[in-house]
């Protein structure tokens, strides 16, 4: 038997290994469009990370290489793949194109609608250090507004599990009142929120 292509010897079906791997392919990808939010903000490894997410393959695959050039919002990328096909190794490279759409992610979705579970009320003398402490103790997105008033200040939290955590840095050194209200939300859902009084 005589590869069909070339007529070298056959070694797999009708093709030599060479003309077997050129009519195999390692690896398959498609151009696709991904969302990301504004807000949080986009780097090149979390295009390279879906880009890896989205090859199809059916062979063993040792190595991926991506390289990405941006222009305006598509990512031109350029994949290559090292692995084997039925046990002979392959080198493949193709192009892809990733469209980015920019779409709000549902946290910053809530936090610019002015969503939030807990409040962290400071009062007291010691107010400004508290204030200080507390935003320090908060991660920045979790923070949906800071109101000041007249006796001091109102953090509103996103999530409970945010300020719960912020809270617990302030037990031993200050007084620190829990309570909770039952409030509507604008999608007119029930909402138990938190409430710390911390002085
Ligand atoms: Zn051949
Ligand atoms: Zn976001």
């Amino acid at each position: 038997m005589f590869c069909i292509k070339c007529g070298r010897p056959a070694k797999i079906g009708n093709f030599c290994d060479a003309c077997f791997l050129d009519s195999e392919e390692l690896f398959a990808i498609k151009d696709f469009s991904m969302e990301y939010c504004d807000i949080c903000g986009i780097n090149q490894n979390m295009i390279k990370e879906q880009i890896i997410g989205s090859l199809k393959t059916k062979n063993n695959i040792s190595n991926t290489k991506v390289s990405i050039k941006l222009v305006g919002n598509k990512a031109h990328a350029t994949v290559t793949c090292s692995g084997s096909i039925k046990g002979l190794p392959k080198t493949e490279t193709k192009n892809v194109m990733v469209i980015i759409r920019k779409k709000m992610c549902a946290m910053h979705v809530k936090l610019s609608g002015g969503y939030y579970e807990a409040v962290i009320q400071i009062r007291g003398r010691d107010k400004d250090n508290i204030l200080k402490y507390a935003t320090r103790l908060l991660p920045k997105k979790s923070i949906s507004s800071i109101e000041k008033l007249k006796e001091g200040y109102n953090i509103k939290v996103l999530h409970k599990a945010n300020a719960a955590a912020a809270v617990r840095g302030f037990r031993k050194r200050y007084e620190v009142k829990d309570s909770y209200k039952l409030a509507a939300s604008k999608k007119g859902e029930m909402l138990y929120r938190n409430y710390y009084a911390i002085r």
